[in-house]
C-alpha cells in the first residue's frame, strides 16, 4: 500500500468570475521513502494539490471530489480535530515563498520551537534542545537559534523553513518551489540537504516546481501537470529521456541542457487557458502544434506507454491506428 494516495482529486475555487477549476481529477501516489516531483507551469495545479493534501485551502477552495489516502485514511473528509494530528507530525509543508514569511521580530529559535510545544507538547527546555538538534541537522550551528531572521542569507532562511518542517518527525514533506529564489549555487546546497534530509530520515518528499532540472536531481518519479490535470508520469528517468506527451517535451525545451549539445531555451507559446471555462478535449490543444481535430472534442485518457510510464496523447492511439506518419508531420517521437 503507497503511504499516500491520491484518486481522481478535483478542488475548485470560487471566483467572482465563475468556479476556477484548479485541480480537474488527478491521481498519483507516493511509497515510504520515495520522492515525487510535480512540474508545470505556474498555475497549472501543483500548489493546489499540495494545499488538498495539507487540508489548507483558503476560505473559497473546496475539494469536489476524489479521495487523499494517507496509510489507508481518507483526509478529504476528516474532521478538522484529526487533521490537525496529521499535519506538521506526519504530512508537513515548506510553502513557496516562505523564507521571507519569517517573522522578523522573532528569534528563528522560538520560532522553530512554536509547533514542537504546540504539537508535541514537550516543555520549552526539551523544544530549546530539539530546535538546536534540527538547526544542526540542517547545517546550523545551534547557538544561532538565539539570531533574528535578517541575521540570515536566504539559503540560510530556507535551511531555517526546512528545519521548521522536521520539527515534528513527519513522514512526508511537500517542499513548494523550495529553490526558486536563490541563486544556482545556494539552489544546488538545497537541493543536496533535502536529499540528504530525506536518505538519512527516510523521509517521503513530495517536490514542486515548475523548473525540471530540479526534479531530476532529487526524484525518483515525476507528474507534469497541466491545466488542472496529469499529461504524463513515470520514473524521471523515462520521463526524461523517453517524453511522450508534446507539452512535456515542450518544456523540457524550454530549460537550458548544461550537459548536452548548446542550444537556446525554447519557449512555448500561448498561455495556459483558463480553469474558469477550460477548452474542450485535450485542454493542450490551442498550443499544441500537432492538435487535429479530435483533440477539440476528445480528452485523451493517461495511457502506459512504457514501465511506470503514462501519458495522455491522442498521437499514441493515432500511431497504432497507422494515422501518424511522425516523418510527414514532423511530431513525436
Ligand atoms: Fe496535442 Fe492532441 Fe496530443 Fe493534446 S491530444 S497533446 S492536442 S496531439
Amino acid at each position: 500500500m503507497a503511504l499516500l494516495e491520491v484518486k481522481g482529486l478535483k478542488t475548485y475555487f470560487e471566483t467572482q468570475e465563475g468556479e476556477v477549476h484548479a485541480v480537474d481529477g488527478v491521481d498519483f501516489s507516493l511509497g515510504e521513502g520515495e520522492s515525487l516531483g510535480l512540474a508545470g507551469e505556474s498555475g497549472c495545479g501543483k500548489t493546489t494539490a499540495a494545499l488538498s493534501i495539507m487540508r489548507l485551502l483558503p476560505y473559497n477552495g473546496r475539494i469536489v471530489d476524489g479521495s487523499i489516502r494517507y496509510m489507508g485514511y481518507d483526509l478529504t473528509g476528516m474532521p478538522e480535530n484529526q487533521i490537525r494530528g496529521i499535519r506538521w507530525r506526519h504530512i508537513s509543508i515548506i510553502f513557496q515563498g516562505a523564507m521571507n514569511a519569517l517573522n522578523p521580530v522573532k528569534r528563528v529559535g522560538g520560532q522553530i520551537a512554536e509547533p514542537i510545544i504546540l504539537h508535541e507538547k514537550v516543555d520549552s527546555e526539551a523544544a530549546q534542545k530539539r530546535v538546536g538538534d534540527l538547526l544542526e541537522l540542517v547545517g546550523i550551528h545551534r547557538d544561532r537559534a538565539r539570531d533574528y531572521p535578517h541575521e540570515f542569507s536566504g539559503g540560510m532562511r530556507q535551511r531555517v523553513m526546512i528545519a521548521m518542517a522536521l520539527a515534528c518527525n513527519p513522514r512526508i514533506v511537500i517542499a513548494d518551489e523550495p529553490v526558486t529564489a536563490l541563486d544556482v549555487m545556494i539552489q544546488g546546497q538545497i537541493l543536496d540537504l533535502l536529499e540528504r534530509l530525506k536518505r538519512e530520515l527516510g523521509l517521503s518528499m513530495i517536490l514542486i516546481s515548475h523548473d525540471l532540472s530540479v526534479m531530476a536531481e532529487t526524484c525518483d518519479s515525476m507528474a507534469i501537470m497541466y491545466a488542472g490535470k496529469i499529461v504524463e508520469s513515470g520514473g524521471v528517468r523515462d520521463v526524461f529521456k523517453r517524453a511522450n506527451h508534446p507539452y512535456t517535451k515542450d518544456l523540457i525545451a524550454a530549460f537550458p541542457d548544461i550537459e548536452g549539445e548548446q542550444r537556446l531555451p525554447a519557449f512555448i507559446p500561448g498561455l495556459l487557458p483558463s480553469l474558469v471555462d477550460p477548452p474542450a478535449g485535450c485542454r493542450f490543444h490551442p498550443r499544441c502544434k500537432f492538435a487535429r481535430p479530435e483533440c477539440e472534442t476528445t480528452d485523451p485518457a493517461l495511457e502506459t506507454v512504457g514501465d511506470g510510464h503514462r501519458s495522455a496523447c491522442h498521437i499514441n492511439r493515432w500511431m497504432e491506428e497507422g494515422t501518424w506518419t511522425s516523418s510527414r508531420e514532423g511530431g513525436p517521437p
